[in-house]
């Protein structure tokens, strides 16, 4: 979530920190992310990256890259390249310490030779039905393989001709011998090494036998002097094979221990399929563009469609690692995109459904040029830009009734809105065509309205424009889920049924002139709109946006709407009962939120929140009771805390309501930022105090104190006499830079909005 929260303990940090201090491994910390390249890495994967690499970092260690690489019909160099360039554009590296699995087929071949000559495997001809029959069940023993008790040389002349290539695929396997009657059916004679005719993306067709996973990761571990083998939850019985493997070859080659194998649980994410072979299918059935199609989760299509890696390494610090199963929440992982995405995206107007709007008493054929900053007042960033305003200009569609329902603040006859950064226009008259469809709209403004949203009169609502002539036209592809369920593929289903057929929608929009310059990779705030990127496919002046996430959780509204006009059609299939975790989305507020809503002017979540979590009721009542305002106290302990809580894997608030009162103090009274609230919270979960403390203990208040902003932004205009030329020469554009220098000059704690408005009065703008 910030800087100022470290990563939270979990239990495997626990462990590797206890066996750092007990001085295991010499206090050597080496681990290994060990993906198979037969597919794009995903948003699970990037889980396993952050805990392998992001302990390595902690504790001073090292982590490999390995290619767990022993399957020649489904790996290639394509996916190789690809899981490289993922895992450092998630911010790690590996250095040296890249390593293939397919490398160690003569050691692993030698391995399983030593195992023959032990009387610890041997070869065998069964059927892979005979062998599964053979294994027995939970409650009846194996039955021995007819081959189980041939003489060692035999096997081992017969594992040699295998490897020759005199055996055709299926005829012949090699198995270790272990124990039949074993309770775990891991232990019963597993397979090691099978025939592959199949051409390897790297060693060609120098093999015919290939090591199977159990035999070949821990012997690679092992190679690799691994001291914490990290795996998900599946891999929990094969442990003991794991550490059987690992005795009965001794393969630990001169490394002085052994890896051990800890599980954790791997991530899973409501409308999200993360298993690589429904994966592939997408990509080859052409469900989407490709495996970096903005809808993928793949780490490619994460990071086309605008994700950070700084989104995801919050969200990986959100969920945390443990060993239950649990589902996440996708709106989590929007909400923590959102939280990324506002302080590095700059605010600009676009109008994606456009609709004609002629101003009759704009004098004819002017122009005017305005002034607009990138950014609001609550984020601390700087910089404007201008935006053209005339008679002709294009607002949204749904930002017009003409017979508004109450509670409707945008435009419709005879009312008035503002144009941000622009004029109060009042619609005079609506103009539709032949089949009674709004082609324009006769509007007149107030010439004394000119301003921010701040200046002049105040209307109710506040909308999004661009001045006809001047708008560019544009491509703008909006993404929504991939499916339309929370579990694709339940209940039997196809998971492909389950595919939402509005997932992408291709819009020719009007956006500011402004982004004729806009670059690939540059996120934006379309204001009102969502958060958007700009896709690789832009040519020059042809910029095309992706939409990255909308502004509010439109899935679940339209999921209500239509739950509410067709319940039989549009109602999401139900969770399976495994997992609990997803909220009733679509389910009506029950009375005692409806009520608590009603009472405090709450958003149908806060008040579902507060009503199904008692602990953050009990603060909400404590913080009302110390002065906070409701909507203010809800939505920080519906949003934040409640985040914090499930990062930390938390029941209880550490803190009570006088803190939050105090802190929503801070916050609404402007002395710290949004962002330092958000810290503090994370503070007072981690060490408690008292949020006012906790402010000036860390010095996070923002700077307020004008005759202190004034000395550092003078210094500031001083030194940088030239910009302040250019700008009263008329550059508009050096005010943000200056503005810029001024903020960094106290440290970045001046209020940004106040040391905004000094520096314009200093320039005299
Ligand atoms: P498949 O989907 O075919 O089972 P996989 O996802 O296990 O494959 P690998 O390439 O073997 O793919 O995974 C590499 C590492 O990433 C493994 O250690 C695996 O445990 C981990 N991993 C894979 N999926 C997840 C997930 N959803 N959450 C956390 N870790 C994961
Ligand atoms: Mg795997």
């Amino acid at each position: 979530m910030s800087e100022h929260l470290e990563q939270p303990g979990d239990f495997i940090r626990d462990l590797v920190a206890r066996d750092v201090r007990g001085g295991k491994h010499g206090g050597a910390v080496v681990t290994r992310f060990p993906p198979e390249p037969n597919g794009y890495l995903h948003i699970g994967h990037a889980k396993s990256i952050h805990l392998n690499f992001g302990l390595a970092r902690e504790f001073g260690g090292v982590c490999h890259l390995r290619m767990d690489d022993t399957n020649p019909t489904t790996e290639s160099i394509e996916y190789v390249n690809a899981i490289q360039r993922d895992v450092r554009w998630l911010g790690f590296e590996w250095g040296e310490k890249m390593f293939y699995a397919s490398d160690y087929y003569p050691k692993l071949y030698a391995y399983a030779e030593k195992l023959i000559a032990r009387g610890l495997a041997y070869v065998c001809h069964q059927s892979e039905e005979e062998m599964s029959k053979g294994r027995g069940t939970v409650t009846e023993p194996g039955t021995p393989s007819p081959w189980r008790d041939r003489p060692v040389d035999e096997s081992l002349a017969l594992f040699r001709k295998m490897a020759a290539g005199e055996f055709k695929e299926g005829e012949a396997v090699l198995r270790a011998k272990i124990d039949l009657a074993s309770p775990n059916l891991k232990m019963r004679d597993p397979n090691i090494y099978r025939i592959k005719r199949a051409h390897h993306y790297r060693q060609g067709d120098r093999w015919v036998v290939y090591p199977l996973y159990d035999f070949a990761h821990c012997i690679s571990d092992a190679i690799e002097g691994i001291t914490h083998s990290i795996c998900t939850m599946e891999f929990e019985n094969a442990r003991e094979l794991y550490n059987w493997v690992l005795r009965a070859t001794e393969c630990n080659e001169g490394h002085a221990w052994l890896p051990e194998q800890t599980e954790f649980a791997r991530l899973n994410l409501t409308y999200t399929v993360l298993s690589k072979r429904k994966l592939i299918e997408l990509v080859e059935g052409r469900h989407v563009h490709g495996w970096d199609d903005p809808r993928m989760p793949t780490i490619a299509g994460l990071r086309r469609r605008g994700v950070t890696p700084e989104a995801i390494k919050a969200f990986c610090q959100r969920i945390g690692v443990s060993k239950n199963l649990s589902t996440v929440e996708l709106a989590l992982f929007e909400h923590v995109l959102r939280d990324d995405l506002n302080p590095r995206s700059p605010r600009v107007l676009a109008v994606l459904d456009p609709l004609k709007v002629v101003i009759e008493n704009w004098p004819a054929g002017e122009v005017e040029t305005l002034d607009a900053p990138y950014w609001p007042h609550d984020v601390p960033n700087v910089g404007s830009r201008t935006v053209p305003f005339s008679g002709e200009l294009y607002i949204d569609r749904d930002d017009f009734m003409e017979s508004p329902p109450k509670g409707f603040y945008r435009l419709s006859p005879g009312r008035e809105v503002r144009l941000r950064h622009g004029y109060i226009v009042k619609c005079e008259r609506v103009v539709k065509d032949a089949d009674g469809r709004i082609t324009e709209l006769r509007c007149t403004y107030d010439p004394a309205s000119r301003g921010g949203d701040g200046g002049g009169r105040k209307v109710d609502g506040t909308i999004q424009w661009v001045s006809a002539a001047h708008a560019l036209d544009v491509e703008v592809r909006l993404y929504d889920r991939l499916f339309r369920v929370e579990s694709p593929g339940a209940d039997g289903r196809d998971f492909k049924e389950d595919l939402n057929p509005q997932s992408l929608t291709v819009v020719r929009a009007k956006v500011e002139p402004s982004l004729a310059t806009a670059s690939a990779g540059q996120h934006f705030q379309f204001e009102r709109v969502g958060f958007f990127v700009v896709d690789a496919d832009t040519r020059e002046g042809a910029p095309v946006f992706n939409r990255t996430v909308s502004l509010k959780d439109s899935w679940s509204r339209a999921v209500q709407r239509a739950a509410g006009e067709a319940p039989a059609a549009a109602k999401p299939v139900k969770e399976p009962a495994k997992a609990p975790s997803a909220p009733a989305k679509v389910a009506e507020l029950d009375p005692a939120a409806q009520a608590l809503k009603d009472q405090h002017g709450l958003s149908a979540d806060e008040a579902r929140v507060l009503t199904s979590e008692p602990a953050l009721r009990a603060v909400f009542d404590a913080a009302l009771a110390k002065g906070a305002k409701a909507k203010g106290a809800a939505a920080m302990l519906a949003n934040e805390v409640l985040g914090e809580m499930r990062a930390r894997k938390v029941e209880a608030v550490p803190f009570g309501g006088a803190e939050v009162a105090e802190l929503l103090a801070l916050v609404e009274g402007g002395e710290v930022s949004t962002k330092q609230g958000r810290d503090v919270l994370a503070e007072l979960f981690a060490h408690g105090g008292s949020p006012k403390a906790i402010v000036d203990a860390k010095g996070w208040r923002q700077v307020s104190d004008v005759g202190a902003l004034e000395a550092a932004i003078d210094e500031v205009l001083a030194k940088n006499a030239d910009a302040v030329g250019r700008f009263k020469a008329g550059n508009a554009n050096v005010l943000g830079a200056l503005v810029g220098m001024a903020l960094k000059a106290t440290g970045g704690r001046g209020n940004p909005k106040l040391v905004t408005e000094l520096v314009k009065k200093k320039l005299g703008a």
